[in-house]
């Protein structure tokens, strides 16, 4: 095969990795033309695609990688299977819609989350995960530095968030207002989903005031979808199960 002294040189140039590492052995293998090209533009489009979905994954900032294989749903017997997978499909994203897990602990809400905010990065929406007390805290620097506008709109560039335990700290008046101008930000034009152990009645013992609660509250749900967990910690419920198994293999 014929090389122009500068074709690789050019490839590297235009960064077409794919292109660079495969022109030769494509052509032995595709004599037209066109669908040389054509095989060409799919491999370099194919690792453009696993980089970009690496790239969203790395900045999702996950605590740890879930999927729903792992999930058993017959520990949730309530929750309604089919509609929680169709999440896979991140329509939600695009509809810019949001969602709450409200359940006690342990129960997988984090998994949850987790799960379709890893579904979200592969099908190429931009995501973050964070705890809603770190989310808050790192708000309120921003706000004594100055910086707030720019950590805000740094957040607009994520088409999902996701806040996970909400309700274990409360609020105090300046984390409830940055909370609420996040949520107003979002309302209508990207997603959120969050974690709660409290029931949306029970929103009034974390904020100030019930108002505050009631305008957050309303912004996340008027588009938004309440998933309820229930029953014993995942958790606790596998600790005892371990104990049993030692005590069982003592005795034997
Ligand atoms: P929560 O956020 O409700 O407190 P987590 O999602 O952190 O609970 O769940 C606690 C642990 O138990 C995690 O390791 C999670 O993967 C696991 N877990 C919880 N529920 C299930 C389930 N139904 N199937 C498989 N693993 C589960
Ligand atoms: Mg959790």
């Amino acid at each position: 095969m014929r090389k122009t002294p500068l074709l690789e040189s050019h490839l590297r140039h235009l960064k077409l990795p794919s292109f660079l590492e495969n022109y030769r052995r494509v052509a032995d293998e595709q004599r037209d033309p066109v669908m040389y090209l054509d095989t060409l533009l799919h491999l370099e489009m194919d690792r453009r695609s696993a980089n970009g979905v690496r790239q969203r994954i790395a900045n999702a900032h996950f605590p740890s990688i879930k999927t729903f294989d792992g999930f058993d749903f017959r520990q949730q017997p309530k929750l309604p299977k089919v509609k929680v997978l169709s999440l896979l499909d991140s329509m939600f994203v695009r509809e810019k819609r949001n969602i709450v897990f409200y359940g006690p602990p342990g129960v997988g809400k984090t998994h949850c989350l987790l799960a379709i905010g890893h579904a979200a990065c592969m099908n190429g929406y931009r995501t973050l995960f964070t705890t809603a007390a770190e989310l808050l805290t790192m708000l309120i620097e921003a706000k004594e530095n100055g910086s707030l506008t720019k950590r805000l709109r740094a957040l607009e560039r994520y088409h999902l968030l996701l806040i996970d335990e909400l309700g274990y700290v409360p609020f105090e008046r300046q984390a409830t207002d940055l909370l609420f101008q996040l949520i107003s930000r979002r309302y209508e034009a990207s997603s959120v989903v969050i974690t709660t152990n409290l029931a949306f009645e029970q929103w009034g013992q974390i904020f100030p005031d019930p108002m505050a609660a009631r305008a957050i509250i309303d912004r996340l749900i008027h588009h938004g979808a309440i998933f309820e967990f229930s029953g014993e910690s995942y958790r606790l419920r596998q600790r005892s199960g371990a104990k049993k198994d030692n005590g069982e293999l003592a005795r034997s």
